[in-house]
């Protein structure tokens, strides 16, 4: 929707982008207004995490399709755990992720958040205290301040913290206009770097009030170097909020307190990355992968 909300802002201002941020309150009414259309059909509950995440029996088919993406899937995520879901391309990872989101209901089983349970037939339930953040992070062509709050009306104080937590506060300090510098080039405005919009995607998602935030593929367009700074800097700031962080570069998984490998829907793994190096299993197999491929990176680089 954000999309159709863009197509909307561009048909506010005929195409003149520069003027967006004065028309920011037009954008704040559409997504109230998308909001209250939302809410007429969900109730939004704030969800208590103190039990953490239990996710039983859960399978889920794609329509049209003749495999289950979520085969049989067993887990329980504990209060302020750091857990990475990682393995191949097309394992469930991000099944699992939309799953615990509540953007899909299982056929079967359920996922029970606190009092709520997300099962087939069950009202979807909008969830006040979880944030995400996907690969595909929004560029919005707003200034820095509204990129982090989009739509919510706070002090600068919270904006400028996340800036913090996220260190992009001096880069944001050398910008023209600090945080009201209006972002995408494309739009009149400055554009940052991929690793410089991902954190902000990040403060974004850190600064709703939540305890759950879910990372999907979050680095996936940065480099490597780049990529661990922020999932350090992430693991800091997500140390009192119970944390999904799904990747498929195995470096990253490290930080977490566990390591789920998922592979056909199942979970096949699971464990620290140490444990999971002793099995010599799966994870460690695709680790070594990986460091072959790196190096191989390096050395192709080198010549
Ligand atoms: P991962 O995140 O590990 O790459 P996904 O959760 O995206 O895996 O995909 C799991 C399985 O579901 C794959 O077989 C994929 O092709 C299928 N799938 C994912 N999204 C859709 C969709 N929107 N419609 C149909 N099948 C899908």
């Amino acid at each position: 929707s954000l999309t159709s909300l863009l197509s909307i802002i561009k048909e506010i201002t005929f195409g003149s982008f520069s003027t967006l941020s004065k028309n920011f309150g037009t954008v704040l009414n559409y997504m109230n207004h998308m909001n209250t259309k939302v809410t007429e059909k969900i109730s939004e509950q704030e969800i208590d995490f103190s039990k953490g995440i239990d996710i039983r029996n859960v399978s889920f088919q794609y329509p049209n399709t003749n495999t289950l993406a979520i085969d049989n899937i067993n887990l329980h995520i504990r209060n302020k755990e750091t857990i990475a879901i990682v393995g191949e391309n097309g394992a469930g990872k991000s099944t699992l992720a939309r799953l615990l989101l509540g953007l899909y209901q299982p056929q079967r089983g359920t996922i029970i958040m606190g009092s709520v349970q997300n099962k087939a037939d069950y009202p979807y339930i909008s969830k006040k205290n979880i944030s995400a953040v996907f690969q595909k992070y929004q560029r919005y062509a707003l200034t820095v301040e509204e990129n982090i709050r989009i739509s919510d009306i706070k002090n600068n104080y919270e904006v400028l913290r996340q800036l913090q937590n996220v260190e992009l506060d001096t880069s944001s300090k050398k910008l023209p206009e600090g945080l009201q510098t209006l972002l995408s080039r494309e739009f009149g405005g400055i554009d940052l770097s991929g690793g410089q919009w991902q954190r902000l995607a990040i403060a974004r998602g850190l600064y709703r009030i939540h305890d759950l935030i879910i990372l999907d593929e979050p680095t996936a367009a940065i480099d490597p170097l780049e990529e661990t700074k922020i999932f350090k800097m992430f693991n800091d700031v997500s140390k009192d909020k119970t944390a999904v962080i799904i990747t498929h570069r195995l470096g990253s998984a490290k930080i977490a307190d566990r390591i789920i490998v998922m592979e056909g829907g199942r979970i096949v793994e699971e464990g620290t990355h140490d444990t999971l190096m002793e099995q010599k299993g799966k994870y460690a197999y695709m680790f070594n992968e990986q460091v072959k491929w790196y190096e191989h990176e390096v050395q192709y680089e080198k010549n």
